[in-house]
Formats: C-alpha cells, structure tokens, sequence
C-alpha cells in the first residue's frame, strides 16, 4: 500500500502537491471545464486544515519546453481561488523556479495556498533530468502527487522530485489507485469489460492483460469490425486495421481458451458516410452494404451487452461503442453508460471519450468511479507500471 497524505505529518510543513490542472481553455484563455481542478479540491482543503502551506504545481498544454504564456497558469489559479473561497498566491516566472518563486515558497504561511507557474515551461520537466527535479524538491518537504492524468509519464514533477523528498498520494491519486487496483487484484465477479474505440491494436495490451481476470469481453466501436471481418463477414467501408486480423483471430482464440465470453456486435448502425446526415439504417453484422459503414453498435447488440452489463458485479469501460459525437451513432454509446448508470456493480470508467460519453448523457451519477486519466488508466489495466505511482513511499 502507498502512503497518503493522512500517513504524514503537515503541521508546518511545506507541501509541493503535484496536480493535473491540465485543464482546456478557449481562444480567448478561459477555462471551459474546471473539473479536474476541482477533483484536486479535497486534497487541497485538507493539506490546508492540517496546517500545511501548500506549494501547488501542474502542467497545462505542450509549451515546448519553453515560456509560452498562451499556456500559463494563471486563469487555474484564478479558478482555484473562487473555489476555495481562499487566496491563491500564483507566482510566474519564465524559469518556473526563480528568485520569486523561492521567495514566496519561504514566506508561504501555514494553510496558505500558492501555485508555481507551468512545470513545462523548463524543457527539463518532461525529460525527468535531476537538475528541475532538485530545484521543485529545494521549495518543499514533502512531495504530494495527487495527478493521476500524468502517473504514466516520468517527468520531474511526477517523479524526479521523489528521489529527494517523502512521496506520498493525495485522495484524487489514493482513489484511482484503489479502483484500478481492486479491479485488477480483486474484482467482485462476474466481472464485464466493455471496451470500445478506433484502433484494435490499441487495446490488445488492454485485453491480453484482462483476459485471465473477467468474465465477459463485450466489443463495440471501430474495432469491432476487424474483429467481424476476422471472423468472415463484409465490413463494407468501416474502419478495419489490417494489419491487426490475425491478431483480432488469436484474441478470440485466446479468450475461448481463458472460458472469457468474448462478445462482438451482432447488428450495427450504417451509413454511407461518416456523417450525421448520412441517413442511416441497422443491418446484421452478416449483412452490411459494400457501400456503407458501421458507425455504431445495433439495438439488438445493445440489449445483450445491457444484459451482461445488468448481470455483473463489476463493470470497467474504455472507449466508445460508436460515433457518439453525432446523434444518429450515439444509442450504443448512451445504451452502455445508461446500463453502467442503473447496475447496482462496481462500475468505473477509464477517461477519455467514455468519461465524456456520460457526462454528455448526464448519466454519471450512478457510475461508482470515473478516472480523470485516459492514457494512465488505460496502462494501469494494460498491467503496466505507472511511474507516478511507483515512486510514491510504501506504508
Ligand atoms: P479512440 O480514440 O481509439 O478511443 O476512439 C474513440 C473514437 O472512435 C471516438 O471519437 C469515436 O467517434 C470513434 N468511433 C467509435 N466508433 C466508431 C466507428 N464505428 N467508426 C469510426 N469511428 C468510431
């Protein structure tokens, strides 16, 4: 188990709390989603009770290594200070760490809150070079990761700067480590995963990794066609990756041999352009036009994968069942976070499109954890080590 901020003593201290701020802003810099600086709230208001003084750092967008103030900081700090109903002290400064950052991490007065400017401005931070790693460690003690959206990146502020400081999570980390974990270590069963998106040959490490865990693999959006060409049928002009058939072929091999019911569509939603106007029409996976496409998941596959779904204990999602973005691809997609949202399971969600899938139907309510981090939800259940996890102190 990994320490968490409740494993330390606070009192006094200085805390340099590693957060994903990444947050998107429009043209004109405003903040058009602030969730992510809210999921890192709680940590935040906690440090500050305990009577720490909290040294907040985080990246936002590609810099380039470089000063570039399009993506600096300054609107998170702004955000954060009318969420805190607190002072946000925000130190810019072109080499992130300067005179005046170190000067106002020195002053910083117990449960006071600054944040330091875009750690991507020091073309150090993403090359984790111990350098930036020591300077960002000079400013506090301890070190608090609490950005799970970068654990599956060794950079500076995620890692380097825990080979000079305690390490330990904040509640946001603590949580997605929980989840991931017991989903890996210890599922309720049955055990369903549903998993969707473009490419095939981005989720075989997913599936290879799950296979000797769950019960039932069901399999929607573009991938499921190299699977159902695989198979023998016609895919018309859906998305096929080529070079993935045999692979698609020994995936199902595999599965049969694991006793893993390995469900792909039966029916799917065509048209013959990738385009909302396009009309559509529904046709078994048997039978689909030359000339058209499978852009969702059909009616009929959507009852059976809501069954499996209403029948497991556990449920994990990654990636849509089909072009949910357009409303005529979009029923397989809300079918799923629908069945997600009314089962009684443990239900969790790996960011990314399918966590924008249910926010985009209202149906995150029921959902029992949804990740703020794509990539580094998907490399946990690809089995892998994430850096910004490892580097974190055992209890
Ligand atoms: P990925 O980036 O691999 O997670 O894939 C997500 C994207 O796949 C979403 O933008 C979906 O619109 C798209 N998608 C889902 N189903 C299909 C499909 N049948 N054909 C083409 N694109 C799809």
């Amino acid at each position: 188990m990994k320490k968490t901020v409740q494993d330390v003593d606070l009192k006094n201290k200085k805390v340099f709390v590693r957060c994903d701020f990444n947050v998107p802003v429009d043209d004109d810099g405003a903040i058009t989603d602030d969730r992510r600086i809210r999921a890192a709230v709680p940590t935040i208001r906690y440090l500050m009770e305990q009577g720490a003084a909290v040294i907040l750092a985080s990246h936002m967008g590609r810099p380039k290594g470089k000063p570039d103030m399009k993506y600096s900081l300054q609107p998170v700090a702004d955000r954060l200070a009318e969420i805190l109903e607190a002072d946000v002290q925000f130190v810019s400064e072109p080499e992130v760490v300067g005179p005046q950052t170190k000067a106002a991490a020195e002053a910083l007065a117990p449960g006071s809150v600054m944040l330091i400017e875009n750690v991507r401005f020091r073309e150090e931070e993403t090359k984790n070079e111990p350098g930036f790693s020591k300077e960002l460690a000079g400013l506090a003690d301890p070190f608090v990761n609490d950005a799970f959206g970068t654990a599956h990146r060794a950079h500076c502020s995620t890692v380097g700067i825990a080979d000079y400081l305690p390490a330990v999570s904040g509640f946001l980390m603590e949580k997605e480590i929980r989840f991931f974990g017991d989903l890996l270590e210890d599922p309720k069963k049955p055990f369903t995963a549903v998993l969707g998106g473009s490419k095939v040959a981005d989720k075989i490490p997913l599936i290879e990794n799950l296979l000797d865990k769950v019960d039932t693999i069901l399999i929607g959006g573009g991938m499921a066609f190299t699977f159902v060409k695989a198979q023998g049928n016609e895919i018309g002009t859906s998305l096929l990756d080529s070079d993935s058939l045999q692979l698609s072929l020994d995936i199902m091999e595999k599965a049969k041999a694991a006793g893993v019911d390995f469900l792909i569509p039966q029916d799917v939603v065509c048209a013959k352009e990738f385009n909302n106007d396009s009309p559509a029409s529904v046709h078994a996976v048997t039978d689909m036009p030359a000339d058209e496409m499978g852009l969702d998941i059909g009616p009929a596959t959507s009852e059976i994968y809501r069954q499996k779904i209403m029948e497991s204990a556990t449920v994990v999602w990654n990636g849509p069942m089909g072009v949910f973005e357009m409303d005529n691809f979009a029923a397989g997609t809300k079918a799923v976070a629908a069945a997600m949202n009314d089962s009684d399971a443990v239900t969790v969600i790996g960011g990314g499109d399918s966590a924008a899938a249910v926010r985009k139907f209202d149906m995150e309510e029921g959902i029992s954890h949804i990740s703020t981090g794509g990539g580094a939800s998907l490399e946990f259940l690809e089995g892998k080590v994430l850096p910004g996890v490892a580097c974190l102190d055992e209890k």
